[in-house]
Protein backbone atom coordinates (compact mmCIF):
# COMPACT_ATOMS: atom_id res chain seq x y z
CA UNK A 1 0.00 0.00 0.00
CA UNK A 2 1.08 3.59 -0.81
CA UNK A 3 0.08 6.53 1.40
CA UNK A 4 1.73 9.37 -0.57
CA UNK A 5 2.53 13.03 1.02
CA UNK A 6 0.19 12.74 3.78
CA UNK A 7 -0.61 15.37 6.06
CA UNK A 8 -1.81 15.11 9.43
CA UNK A 9 -5.14 17.21 10.20
CA UNK A 10 -4.69 15.65 13.70
CA UNK A 11 -4.61 18.70 15.91
CA UNK A 12 -8.06 21.10 15.37
CA UNK A 13 -6.91 23.24 13.77
CA UNK A 14 -3.07 21.95 12.86
CA UNK A 15 -1.36 20.61 9.95
CA UNK A 16 1.51 18.82 10.32
CA UNK A 17 3.33 17.06 7.90
CA UNK A 18 4.92 13.89 8.49
CA UNK A 19 8.36 13.73 7.52
CA UNK A 20 10.00 17.37 8.65
CA UNK A 21 13.30 16.22 9.96
CA UNK A 22 15.38 19.27 10.21
CA UNK A 23 18.90 19.66 10.86
CA UNK A 24 20.83 16.42 12.40
CA UNK A 25 17.41 15.35 14.18
CA UNK A 26 17.66 11.58 15.12
CA UNK A 27 14.03 9.85 13.71
CA UNK A 28 13.07 7.91 16.51
CA UNK A 29 10.25 5.35 16.74
CA UNK A 30 8.99 4.77 19.96
CA UNK A 31 6.96 1.79 20.47
CA UNK A 32 5.46 0.66 23.13
CA UNK A 33 1.75 -0.69 25.46
CA UNK A 34 1.27 2.05 26.96
CA UNK A 35 1.96 6.08 27.62
CA UNK A 36 0.90 9.12 29.37
CA UNK A 37 -1.96 11.04 28.95
CA UNK A 38 -3.46 7.90 26.68
CA UNK A 39 -3.28 4.60 28.70
CA UNK A 40 -1.42 4.25 31.81
CA UNK A 41 -1.16 1.39 34.30
CA UNK A 42 2.04 1.98 35.61
CA UNK A 43 5.79 3.58 35.58
CA UNK A 44 6.21 2.43 31.52
CA UNK A 45 3.28 4.57 30.84
CA UNK A 46 4.52 7.71 32.38
CA UNK A 47 8.47 6.88 31.30
CA UNK A 48 7.15 6.40 27.32
CA UNK A 49 5.22 9.50 27.22
CA UNK A 50 7.23 12.06 29.12
CA UNK A 51 10.23 10.64 27.38
CA UNK A 52 8.74 11.12 24.18
CA UNK A 53 7.96 14.56 24.88
CA UNK A 54 11.61 14.82 26.32
CA UNK A 55 13.63 14.12 23.22
CA UNK A 56 10.90 16.11 20.88
CA UNK A 57 11.89 19.25 23.22
CA UNK A 58 15.23 18.70 22.54
CA UNK A 59 15.13 18.80 18.59
CA UNK A 60 14.56 14.89 17.86
CA UNK A 61 12.03 13.62 15.58
CA UNK A 62 9.99 11.74 17.95
CA UNK A 63 6.95 9.30 16.80
CA UNK A 64 5.03 6.99 18.91
CA UNK A 65 3.19 3.88 18.41
CA UNK A 66 0.64 2.81 20.86
CA UNK A 67 -2.83 0.11 20.39
CA UNK A 68 -5.81 1.96 20.45
CA UNK A 69 -7.44 0.72 23.71
CA UNK A 70 -10.83 2.13 22.55
CA UNK A 71 -12.02 2.06 26.58
CA UNK A 72 -9.75 3.91 28.12
CA UNK A 73 -9.03 6.33 25.60
CA UNK A 74 -11.18 9.52 24.69
CA UNK A 75 -10.64 10.48 21.02
CA UNK A 76 -12.32 14.12 21.35
CA UNK A 77 -10.31 14.61 24.62
CA UNK A 78 -7.19 13.87 23.46
CA UNK A 79 -7.96 14.37 19.31
CA UNK A 80 -7.31 10.93 18.02
CA UNK A 81 -8.60 11.14 14.61
CA UNK A 82 -7.82 9.38 11.26
CA UNK A 83 -4.47 10.37 9.89
CA UNK A 84 -6.04 11.16 6.45
CA UNK A 85 -9.06 11.65 4.55
CA UNK A 86 -9.67 8.18 3.65
CA UNK A 87 -9.32 5.69 6.33
CA UNK A 88 -5.33 4.20 6.48
CA UNK A 89 -6.05 0.67 6.61
CA UNK A 90 -3.02 -2.06 7.08
CA UNK A 91 -3.13 -5.61 6.47
CA UNK A 92 -1.08 -7.66 9.46
CA UNK A 93 0.32 -10.52 8.38
CA UNK A 94 -0.39 -12.97 11.14
CA UNK A 95 0.30 -16.52 11.63
CA UNK A 96 -0.50 -17.49 8.02
CA UNK A 97 -2.99 -15.37 7.37
CA UNK A 98 -3.77 -11.40 7.48
CA UNK A 99 -5.20 -9.59 10.17
CA UNK A 100 -6.70 -6.09 9.52
CA UNK A 101 -5.88 -2.72 11.42
CA UNK A 102 -6.69 0.89 10.98
CA UNK A 103 -3.85 3.45 12.26
CA UNK A 104 -5.61 6.78 13.96
CA UNK A 105 -3.51 9.69 15.10
CA UNK A 106 -3.20 12.37 17.39
CA UNK A 107 -0.42 15.08 18.29
CA UNK A 108 1.19 14.65 21.73
CA UNK A 109 1.87 18.13 22.16
CA UNK A 110 3.79 20.04 21.20
CA UNK A 111 5.20 17.88 18.82
CA UNK A 112 5.30 14.05 18.97
CA UNK A 113 3.53 12.06 16.38
CA UNK A 114 1.33 9.56 17.77
CA UNK A 115 0.37 7.06 15.86
CA UNK A 116 -2.60 4.27 17.34
CA UNK A 117 -3.28 0.34 15.96
CA UNK A 118 -7.13 -0.16 16.41
CA UNK A 119 -8.22 -3.55 16.04
CA UNK A 120 -11.24 -3.78 18.57
CA UNK A 121 -10.96 -7.58 18.59
CA UNK A 122 -7.67 -7.24 20.52
CA UNK A 123 -7.78 -3.72 22.26
CA UNK A 124 -11.40 -2.81 22.48
CA UNK A 125 -11.60 -4.26 26.04
CA UNK A 126 -12.09 -2.61 29.93
CA UNK A 127 -8.34 -3.00 30.70
CA UNK A 128 -4.92 -3.28 29.20
CA UNK A 129 -3.66 -7.06 30.04
CA UNK A 130 -5.44 -8.40 32.37
CA UNK A 131 -8.61 -8.68 34.68
CA UNK A 132 -9.05 -9.55 38.24
CA UNK A 133 -9.37 -13.14 36.45
CA UNK A 134 -6.25 -12.95 35.38
CA UNK A 135 -4.15 -12.64 32.19
CA UNK A 136 -6.06 -11.80 28.86
CA UNK A 137 -5.59 -15.37 27.35
CA UNK A 138 -4.83 -13.99 23.90
CA UNK A 139 -2.14 -11.28 25.00
CA UNK A 140 0.40 -13.66 22.45
CA UNK A 141 -1.76 -12.54 19.81
CA UNK A 142 -2.44 -9.09 20.60
CA UNK A 143 1.01 -8.29 21.51
CA UNK A 144 2.17 -10.46 18.13
CA UNK A 145 -0.04 -8.19 16.18
CA UNK A 146 0.86 -5.38 17.43
CA UNK A 147 4.60 -5.72 17.08
CA UNK A 148 4.22 -6.37 13.56
CA UNK A 149 0.99 -3.52 13.49
CA UNK A 150 3.88 -1.16 14.36
CA UNK A 151 6.07 -2.39 11.58
CA UNK A 152 3.63 -1.94 8.95
CA UNK A 153 2.54 1.03 10.23
CA UNK A 154 6.32 2.62 9.19
CA UNK A 155 6.02 1.12 6.08
CA UNK A 156 2.93 2.47 5.60
CA UNK A 157 3.50 5.62 6.32
CA UNK A 158 7.02 5.59 4.85
CA UNK A 159 8.96 6.37 8.27
CA UNK A 160 12.56 5.29 8.09
CA UNK A 161 13.85 5.20 11.58
CA UNK A 162 17.21 5.53 12.85
CA UNK A 163 15.93 4.18 16.36
CA UNK A 164 13.17 1.90 17.08
CA UNK A 165 13.12 2.31 20.94
CA UNK A 166 10.57 -0.59 21.68
CA UNK A 167 9.79 -0.52 26.12
CA UNK A 168 9.07 -3.64 27.64
CA UNK A 169 7.69 -8.00 26.51
CA UNK A 170 4.64 -6.14 24.77
CA UNK A 171 7.03 -4.60 22.23
CA UNK A 172 9.75 -6.72 22.45
CA UNK A 173 9.06 -8.28 19.24
CA UNK A 174 9.65 -5.51 17.25
CA UNK A 175 13.92 -5.93 17.59
CA UNK A 176 13.23 -9.69 16.44
CA UNK A 177 10.93 -9.06 13.33
CA UNK A 178 13.45 -5.94 12.36
CA UNK A 179 15.72 -8.38 12.72
CA UNK A 180 14.61 -11.54 10.83
CA UNK A 181 11.04 -11.42 9.01
CA UNK A 182 11.60 -7.56 8.43
CA UNK A 183 15.59 -7.84 7.33
CA UNK A 184 15.56 -7.19 3.84
CA UNK A 185 13.01 -4.11 3.65
CA UNK A 186 15.60 -1.82 2.69
CA UNK A 187 13.74 0.73 4.92
CA UNK A 188 15.52 -0.36 7.91
CA UNK A 189 18.56 -0.94 6.93
CA UNK A 190 20.65 1.38 8.89
CA UNK A 191 17.50 1.07 11.64
CA UNK A 192 19.11 0.66 15.25
CA UNK A 193 16.70 -1.03 17.94
CA UNK A 194 16.78 -0.56 21.42
CA UNK A 195 15.02 -2.49 24.18
CA UNK A 196 14.53 -0.89 27.01
CA UNK A 197 13.71 -3.15 30.38
CA UNK A 198 11.33 -1.75 32.53
CA UNK A 199 10.20 -4.33 35.01
CA UNK A 200 12.25 -7.98 34.21
CA UNK A 201 9.39 -9.68 36.39
CA UNK A 202 7.11 -9.07 33.39
CA UNK A 203 8.93 -11.43 30.92
CA UNK A 204 5.76 -11.92 27.90
CA UNK A 205 5.65 -15.64 28.59
CA UNK A 206 3.48 -18.02 26.40
CA UNK A 207 3.23 -21.55 25.60
CA UNK A 208 5.29 -23.69 23.29
CA UNK A 209 2.27 -24.10 21.36
CA UNK A 210 2.18 -20.39 20.88
CA UNK A 211 5.42 -20.23 18.99
CA UNK A 212 3.63 -20.40 15.38
CA UNK A 213 1.82 -17.30 15.88
CA UNK A 214 4.84 -15.67 15.94
CA UNK A 215 5.80 -16.38 12.27
CA UNK A 216 8.75 -17.26 13.31
CA UNK A 217 10.17 -20.93 12.06
CA UNK A 218 10.97 -23.15 14.94
CA UNK A 219 14.50 -22.51 14.41
CA UNK A 220 14.37 -19.60 16.47
CA UNK A 221 12.78 -21.72 19.56
CA UNK A 222 16.28 -22.32 21.29
CA UNK A 223 17.78 -21.33 24.37
CA UNK A 224 19.70 -18.66 22.41
CA UNK A 225 16.81 -16.36 20.92
CA UNK A 226 13.21 -16.75 21.95
CA UNK A 227 12.77 -20.19 24.41
CA UNK A 228 12.77 -19.78 27.92
CA UNK A 229 12.32 -22.97 29.94
CA UNK A 230 10.00 -24.56 27.27
CA UNK A 231 8.18 -21.58 26.86
CA UNK A 232 8.25 -18.93 24.33
CA UNK A 233 9.36 -15.16 25.64
CA UNK A 234 9.25 -12.44 24.18
CA UNK A 235 11.04 -10.51 26.38
CA UNK A 236 13.42 -12.52 25.92
CA UNK A 237 13.28 -12.64 22.28
CA UNK A 238 13.97 -8.83 22.45
CA UNK A 239 17.31 -9.44 25.18
CA UNK A 240 18.39 -11.82 22.18
CA UNK A 241 18.29 -9.51 19.01
CA UNK A 242 18.25 -5.89 20.43
CA UNK A 243 21.19 -3.98 18.98
CA UNK A 244 21.45 -2.46 22.30
CA UNK A 245 19.00 -3.22 25.91
CA UNK A 246 18.48 -0.32 28.63
CA UNK A 247 17.16 -0.52 31.72
CA UNK A 248 15.90 1.90 34.47
CA UNK A 249 18.73 2.68 36.79
CA UNK A 250 22.53 1.34 36.59
CA UNK A 251 21.94 -0.17 39.78
CA UNK A 252 18.83 -2.36 38.28
CA UNK A 253 21.16 -3.32 35.34
CA UNK A 254 23.85 -4.87 37.42
CA UNK A 255 21.56 -6.23 39.63
CA UNK A 256 19.62 -8.08 36.64
CA UNK A 257 23.19 -9.87 35.93
CA UNK A 258 22.24 -11.80 39.08
CA UNK A 259 20.91 -14.67 39.20
CA UNK A 260 18.34 -13.49 41.95
CA UNK A 261 16.96 -10.55 40.45
CA UNK A 262 18.15 -11.73 36.84
CA UNK A 263 14.91 -13.97 37.20
CA UNK A 264 15.94 -16.88 34.78
CA UNK A 265 17.40 -13.89 32.08
CA UNK A 266 20.78 -13.16 33.73
CA UNK A 267 22.62 -15.50 31.20
CA UNK A 268 21.00 -14.30 28.15
CA UNK A 269 21.42 -10.52 29.68
CA UNK A 270 25.22 -11.49 30.50
CA UNK A 271 25.61 -12.42 26.85
CA UNK A 272 24.90 -9.11 25.98
CA UNK A 273 26.41 -7.45 28.69
CA UNK A 274 28.57 -5.34 26.38
CA UNK A 275 25.30 -3.10 25.02
CA UNK A 276 23.70 -3.43 28.27
CA UNK A 277 23.40 0.09 30.55
CA UNK A 278 21.05 1.82 32.46
CA UNK A 279 19.28 5.17 32.36
CA UNK A 280 17.87 6.69 35.62
CA UNK A 281 13.95 7.87 34.67
CA UNK A 282 13.37 11.62 35.42
CA UNK A 283 9.78 12.98 36.76
CA UNK A 284 7.70 14.88 34.61
CA UNK A 285 7.80 18.30 36.65
CA UNK A 286 5.17 19.86 34.94
CA UNK A 287 2.71 17.52 36.68
CA UNK A 288 4.65 16.58 40.02
CA UNK A 289 5.55 20.16 41.61
CA UNK A 290 4.47 21.50 45.10
CA UNK A 291 4.50 25.23 43.56
CA UNK A 292 1.63 24.65 40.25
CA UNK A 293 0.18 21.16 41.39
CA UNK A 294 -3.68 21.67 40.68
CA UNK A 295 -4.70 18.65 42.54
CA UNK A 296 -4.00 18.87 46.16
CA UNK A 297 -5.28 21.97 48.40
CA UNK A 298 -2.48 24.23 48.73
CA UNK A 299 0.21 24.64 47.05
CA UNK A 300 4.04 24.65 48.52
CA UNK A 301 7.54 25.46 47.59
CA UNK A 302 11.30 25.33 49.40
CA UNK A 303 10.69 29.20 50.18
CA UNK A 304 7.56 28.73 51.88
CA UNK A 305 6.29 25.09 53.05
CA UNK A 306 3.59 26.76 54.97
CA UNK A 307 0.93 25.23 51.96
CA UNK A 308 2.37 21.61 53.24
CA UNK A 309 0.59 21.79 56.80
CA UNK A 310 -2.74 22.60 54.62
CA UNK A 311 -2.43 19.60 52.28
CA UNK A 312 -1.34 17.20 55.82
CA UNK A 313 -4.23 18.54 57.75
CA UNK A 314 -6.71 17.66 54.69
CA UNK A 315 -5.00 14.11 53.71
CA UNK A 316 -5.97 13.60 57.50
CA UNK A 317 -9.59 14.86 57.31
CA UNK A 318 -10.00 12.63 54.31
CA UNK A 319 -8.99 9.49 56.13
CA UNK A 320 -10.49 10.42 59.50
CA UNK A 321 -7.10 9.98 60.88
CA UNK A 322 -6.95 11.15 64.10
CA UNK A 323 -5.65 14.76 64.60
CA UNK A 324 -2.11 14.22 66.46
CA UNK A 325 -0.07 17.43 66.14
CA UNK A 326 3.17 16.13 66.07
CA UNK A 327 3.04 12.19 64.43
CA UNK A 328 4.59 12.38 61.22
CA UNK A 329 2.09 10.98 57.75
CA UNK A 330 4.16 8.17 56.38
CA UNK A 331 2.85 7.82 52.45
CA UNK A 332 2.29 4.64 50.31
CA UNK A 333 1.30 4.98 46.66
CA UNK A 334 1.60 2.04 44.49
CA UNK A 335 0.99 -1.56 43.72
CA UNK A 336 0.53 -3.57 46.67
CA UNK A 337 2.31 -6.43 45.40
CA UNK A 338 5.52 -8.48 47.33
CA UNK A 339 7.68 -6.79 44.60
CA UNK A 340 6.61 -3.67 46.64
CA UNK A 341 8.12 -5.30 49.59
CA UNK A 342 4.69 -5.53 51.20
CA UNK A 343 5.26 -8.95 52.58
CA UNK A 344 8.12 -6.99 55.25
CA UNK A 345 5.77 -4.11 55.54
CA UNK A 346 3.15 -6.60 56.76
CA UNK A 347 5.52 -8.03 59.09
CA UNK A 348 6.97 -5.35 60.55
CA UNK A 349 3.50 -3.46 61.08
CA UNK A 350 2.16 -4.25 64.65
CA UNK A 351 5.99 -3.35 65.75
CA UNK A 352 6.11 0.50 63.85
CA UNK A 353 2.41 0.68 65.24
CA UNK A 354 3.95 0.96 68.84
CA UNK A 355 5.75 4.41 67.43
CA UNK A 356 3.63 7.49 67.33
CA UNK A 357 3.13 7.48 63.14
CA UNK A 358 -0.01 7.27 60.96
CA UNK A 359 0.32 6.15 57.44
CA UNK A 360 -1.62 7.15 54.10
CA UNK A 361 -2.25 3.97 51.78
CA UNK A 362 -3.65 4.05 48.20
CA UNK A 363 -3.39 0.94 46.45
CA UNK A 364 -4.31 -2.03 44.42
CA UNK A 365 -2.48 -5.43 44.21
CA UNK A 366 -3.14 -8.72 45.67
CA UNK A 367 -6.28 -10.17 47.78
CA UNK A 368 -4.22 -10.93 50.72
CA UNK A 369 -2.76 -7.50 50.87
CA UNK A 370 -6.16 -6.00 50.75
CA UNK A 371 -7.42 -7.93 53.61
CA UNK A 372 -4.23 -7.49 55.78
CA UNK A 373 -4.52 -3.85 55.40
CA UNK A 374 -8.28 -3.45 55.71
CA UNK A 375 -7.77 -5.53 58.78
CA UNK A 376 -4.98 -3.31 60.22
CA UNK A 377 -7.38 0.12 59.83
CA UNK A 378 -9.67 -1.46 61.93
CA UNK A 379 -6.91 -2.76 64.50
CA UNK A 380 -5.50 1.35 64.62
CA UNK A 381 -8.58 3.03 64.46
CA UNK A 382 -7.75 6.72 63.59
CA UNK A 383 -4.14 5.85 62.33
CA UNK A 384 -4.05 4.12 58.94
CA UNK A 385 -5.76 5.94 56.23
CA UNK A 386 -6.39 3.32 53.09
CA UNK A 387 -7.89 3.56 49.79
CA UNK A 388 -7.89 0.04 47.60
CA UNK A 389 -8.31 1.80 44.24
CA UNK A 390 -6.14 3.26 41.68
CA UNK A 391 -6.92 7.76 41.78
CA UNK A 392 -4.40 9.80 40.50
CA UNK A 393 -5.67 12.80 42.46
CA UNK A 394 -5.15 11.13 45.90
CA UNK A 395 -1.70 10.01 44.82
CA UNK A 396 -1.21 14.00 44.27
CA UNK A 397 -2.59 14.73 48.18
CA UNK A 398 -0.40 11.75 49.62
CA UNK A 399 2.62 12.85 48.11
CA UNK A 400 2.14 16.39 49.42
CA UNK A 401 0.39 15.77 52.73
CA UNK A 402 2.58 13.06 54.20
CA UNK A 403 6.20 13.72 55.59
CA UNK A 404 7.57 10.55 54.79
CA UNK A 405 6.98 7.88 52.02
CA UNK A 406 7.41 4.25 52.38
CA UNK A 407 8.73 2.02 49.69
CA UNK A 408 10.25 -1.05 51.02
CA UNK A 409 10.46 -2.83 47.47
CA UNK A 410 11.85 -6.64 47.19
CA UNK A 411 13.03 -5.25 43.77
CA UNK A 412 12.77 -2.05 42.29
CA UNK A 413 13.79 -1.21 38.32
CA UNK A 414 13.56 2.56 38.60
CA UNK A 415 10.62 4.01 40.90
CA UNK A 416 8.96 6.87 40.24
CA UNK A 417 7.40 7.79 43.72
CA UNK A 418 10.23 8.36 45.97
CA UNK A 419 11.18 10.79 43.24
CA UNK A 420 7.71 12.49 43.48
CA UNK A 421 8.39 12.52 46.92
CA UNK A 422 11.80 14.44 47.03
CA UNK A 423 9.83 17.32 44.82
CA UNK A 424 7.03 17.65 47.61
CA UNK A 425 9.45 17.12 50.91
CA UNK A 426 7.84 14.33 52.18
CA UNK A 427 11.05 12.07 52.79
CA UNK A 428 11.47 8.53 50.76
CA UNK A 429 12.43 6.11 53.51
CA UNK A 430 13.42 2.71 51.08
CA UNK A 431 15.22 0.00 50.66
CA UNK A 432 18.42 0.08 48.95
CA UNK A 433 17.62 -1.82 45.38
CA UNK A 434 17.76 -0.92 41.73
CA UNK A 435 16.49 3.14 41.26
CA UNK A 436 15.61 3.75 44.69
CA UNK A 437 19.64 3.15 45.70
CA UNK A 438 20.76 5.38 42.62
CA UNK A 439 18.17 8.35 43.44
CA UNK A 440 18.08 7.90 47.75
CA UNK A 441 21.34 8.63 49.58
CA UNK A 442 21.00 7.90 53.28
CA UNK A 443 21.03 11.21 55.08
CA UNK A 444 23.81 11.72 57.39
CA UNK A 445 22.76 14.02 60.40
CA UNK A 446 26.18 15.13 61.05
CA UNK A 447 27.16 16.26 57.67
CA UNK A 448 23.64 17.32 56.75
CA UNK A 449 24.01 15.22 53.96
CA UNK A 450 21.89 12.83 51.84
CA UNK A 451 17.74 13.42 51.06
CA UNK A 452 16.17 10.02 52.19
CA UNK A 453 16.39 7.13 55.09
CA UNK A 454 17.56 3.41 53.13
CA UNK A 455 17.98 0.16 54.41
CA UNK A 456 19.55 -2.69 52.50
CA UNK A 457 18.93 -6.26 54.58
CA UNK A 458 14.92 -6.89 53.18
CA UNK A 459 13.95 -7.72 56.43
CA UNK A 460 11.10 -6.53 58.71
CA UNK A 461 13.71 -5.28 61.17
CA UNK A 462 16.15 -3.32 58.86
CA UNK A 463 13.11 -1.88 57.44
CA UNK A 464 11.76 -0.64 61.51
CA UNK A 465 15.73 0.59 62.12
CA UNK A 466 14.96 2.97 58.86
CA UNK A 467 11.86 4.43 59.98
CA UNK A 468 13.92 4.77 63.43
CA UNK A 469 16.28 6.85 62.12
CA UNK A 470 13.37 8.96 60.27
CA UNK A 471 11.48 9.33 63.76
CA UNK A 472 14.57 10.62 65.28
CA UNK A 473 15.68 12.68 62.76
CA UNK A 474 11.64 14.05 62.82
CA UNK A 475 12.28 14.78 66.63
CA UNK A 476 14.93 17.65 65.77
CA UNK A 477 13.50 20.18 63.22
CA UNK A 478 16.97 21.27 62.53
CA UNK A 479 17.94 17.67 61.47
CA UNK A 480 14.49 17.27 59.58
CA UNK A 481 15.19 21.13 57.77
CA UNK A 482 18.26 19.78 56.62
CA UNK A 483 16.97 16.67 54.36
CA UNK A 484 14.14 18.10 53.40
CA UNK A 485 15.98 20.89 52.02
CA UNK A 486 18.47 18.20 50.29
CA UNK A 487 15.20 16.36 49.38
CA UNK A 488 13.24 19.42 47.73
CA UNK A 489 17.01 20.22 45.70
CA UNK A 490 17.11 16.90 44.11
CA UNK A 491 16.78 17.18 40.36
CA UNK A 492 15.25 14.12 38.42
CA UNK A 493 13.98 16.02 35.19
CA UNK A 494 13.27 14.06 32.23
CA UNK A 495 15.82 16.73 30.41
CA UNK A 496 18.90 14.61 32.23
CA UNK A 497 17.65 11.33 31.21
CA UNK A 498 16.63 12.51 27.95
CA UNK A 499 20.22 13.78 26.96
CA UNK A 500 21.43 10.37 28.09
CA UNK A 501 19.36 8.64 25.51
CA UNK A 502 19.93 10.75 22.79
CA UNK A 503 24.02 9.54 24.23
CA UNK A 504 22.77 6.08 23.70
CA UNK A 505 21.27 6.72 20.59
CA UNK A 506 23.50 8.37 18.75
CA UNK A 507 26.49 5.69 20.39
CA UNK A 508 24.49 3.04 18.81
CA UNK A 509 24.04 4.53 15.45
CA UNK A 510 27.86 4.55 15.22
CA UNK A 511 28.31 1.17 15.74
P1 LIG B 1 5.52 0.70 39.02
O1 LIG B 1 6.46 -0.41 39.39
O2 LIG B 1 4.11 0.38 39.39
O3 LIG B 1 5.66 1.18 37.61
P2 LIG B 1 6.56 3.31 39.80
O4 LIG B 1 6.90 3.89 41.13
O5 LIG B 1 7.67 3.26 38.81
O6 LIG B 1 5.93 1.88 40.02
O7 LIG B 1 5.39 4.15 39.14
C1 LIG B 1 4.12 4.10 39.63
C2 LIG B 1 3.31 5.25 39.07
O8 LIG B 1 1.94 4.90 39.11
C3 LIG B 1 3.46 6.52 39.87
O9 LIG B 1 3.22 7.64 39.04
C4 LIG B 1 2.33 6.36 40.90
O10 LIG B 1 1.89 7.57 41.44
C5 LIG B 1 1.26 5.70 40.09
N1 LIG B 1 0.39 4.83 40.87
C6 LIG B 1 0.61 3.56 41.25
N2 LIG B 1 -0.44 3.08 41.93
C7 LIG B 1 -1.35 4.06 41.97
C8 LIG B 1 -2.67 4.19 42.52
N3 LIG B 1 -3.24 3.18 43.19
N4 LIG B 1 -3.33 5.35 42.35
C9 LIG B 1 -2.75 6.37 41.69
N5 LIG B 1 -1.53 6.33 41.15
C10 LIG B 1 -0.82 5.19 41.28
Amino acid sequence: MIYPTLTLPLQRGGNHTIFSIGGNSMNIVMVASEAVPFAKTGGLADVVGTLSRALAGAKESVTLILPYYRKRMDAKKFGIGPVSRKPLEISVPFAGARIKGTVLGATLKPNVKVYFIDQPAFFDRDELYQTVSGDYPDNAERFIFFSRAAIETMDALDIKPDVVHAHDWQAAMVPVYLKTLYRQNKRFTKTRTLLTIHNLGYQGLFPKEDMPLTGLSWDYFTFDKLEFWGKVGFLKGGIAFADAISTVSKRYAEEILGEEQGLGLSTALSYRKNVLSGILNGIDYDEWSPETDTLVPANFSPKDMSGKETCKSALRKYFKLKANGDSPIIGIVGRLTVQKGLDIFAAALPEIMKRKVQFAILGTGEQKYHDLLTSACGDYPGRIGLKLAFDNQLAHQIEAGSDFFLMPSHYEPCGLNQMISLKYGTIPIVRATGGLDDSIDDFNAKKSLGNGFKFAEYTPEALIAAIDRALAAWKDPKQMKAVIRNAMNSDFSWKRSAKEYVELYKKMMKR
